[in-house]
């Protein structure tokens, strides 16, 4: 349930509410907008008594949560919410562009990547080294080689780095070399692996399952949450449906579905999406006009080449003319490049 504060509470009538709540046992998770002051309760409502809430002098009114996520929901945190990662951002009034290879392959061709995407506007490098592949016998990634070429490209260029985590021997790895870290699809409702990453104090961006629902979706991101670790952005990458043209289904309108329900920022993955190159930039552009905060896009060195997703990769013209065509999208939708 949320307590909407009367406007102007003070501090100390404030503080003496959540004193009480908590005394009894429960959680309490303070969001102080601009009009209004919001305290989330979680934990055992039988502990509290609910009439003398409802009493307080600081307390307007008593409204409850029904959905089984709090801390995303928006009901809990009216404001979207945002995030620094290395010297970018990730929330409202960005855009923030994640690119680079599917995997990483070398040094020299992370290196390659990392400038490329940079001089066209990305701000965080993406780079798999630890690879979920449908198939053992694909390119399962460098690892910690990997890893580290990506540490090695952020100290070059500055790039924030972002990489998946397929276990919790990965997450203790990735922590030391990258900057946000990557749930895949695949792992979306893998709890421990959710459990350990909410340990951390990293970004994490949350894919969304091949077939999940977006309530799924949002209860994975609250294990994630309700581990101390707040900083989670929800990655829409296509969804599994009957349709064969494209690799999965955008589903775009997850996105005004989230803006709806969650204050957490959403990023959109039109590469993944759609398994096609020529499909990533009118998909970008839908996705940014339906609010998504964030795009990540595949772009390789050389896609014809490439160990794994060459398909959907887009070369670095391609990807530099993407981002010109994008820019009066993200200025239309009052964004700024994070
Ligand atoms: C990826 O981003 O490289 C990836 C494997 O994506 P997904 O988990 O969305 O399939
Ligand atoms: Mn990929």
């Amino acid at each position: 349930m949320i307590l909407v504060m009367k406007p102007q509470v003070s501090e100390d009538s404030l503080n003496s509410l959540v004193g009480e709540i908590e005394k009894a046992g429960l959680n309490t998770h303070i969001s102080k907008g601009e009009e209004v002051t919001i305290v989330g309760l979680v934990g055992d409502k039988t502990k509290i008594d609910l009439t003398a809430i409802e009493a307080h002098p600081a307390v307007d009114k008593v409204i409850p949560v029904t959905e089984s996520y709090k801390l995303a929901n928006k009901k809990f945190h009216p404001e979207p919410s945002g995030f620094a990662v290395k010297d970018t951002f990730i929330g409202p009034d960005t855009m923030t562009i994640m690119s680079g290879p599917c995997a990483v392959e070398s040094e020299e061709q992370l290196l390659c990547i990392a400038r490329a995407v940079k001089a066209q506007g990305a701000t965080i490098l993406r780079g798999g080294a630890y690879k979920p592949r449908t198939s053992p016998y694909s390119f399962q990634g460098l690892e910690e080689d990997g890893l580290r070429y990506m540490q090695t490209a952020s100290k070059e260029t500055g790039l924030a780095t972002i990489c998946e985590v397929t276990s919790a021997h990965a997450v203790a790895s990735a922590y030391k070399y990258v900057d946000m870290l990557q749930i895949g699809a695949r792992n979306m409702q893998n709890f421990e692996l959710l459990k350990e990453v909410g340990k951390t104090d990293m970004p994490v961006l949350l894919k969304r399952g091949l077939s999940a629902t977006i309530d799924e979706w949002l209860n994975a991101a609250e294990y994630i949450m309700v581990g101390g670790n707040t900083k989670v952005a929800l990655c829409e990458r296509g969804i599994r449906t009957y349709e064969t043209a494209t690799r999965n289904t955008l589903d775009l309108s997850a996105v005004c579905v989230l803006k709806e329900r969650t204050h957490l920022p959403v990023i959109v993955d039109p590469s993944h999406a759609t398994g096609v190159r020529s499909y990533v930039e009118p998909l970008a552009k839908a996705a940014i006009a339906c609010g998504a905060d964030g795009l990540m896009i595949e772009v390789h060195n050389d896609p014809a080449h490439a160990l794994s997703d060459g398909p959907q990769s887009l070369d670095f013209d391609q990807f530099a003319s993407v981002m010109t065509n994008l820019k009066p999208y993200i200025t239309l939708a009052n964004r700024k490049l994070s």
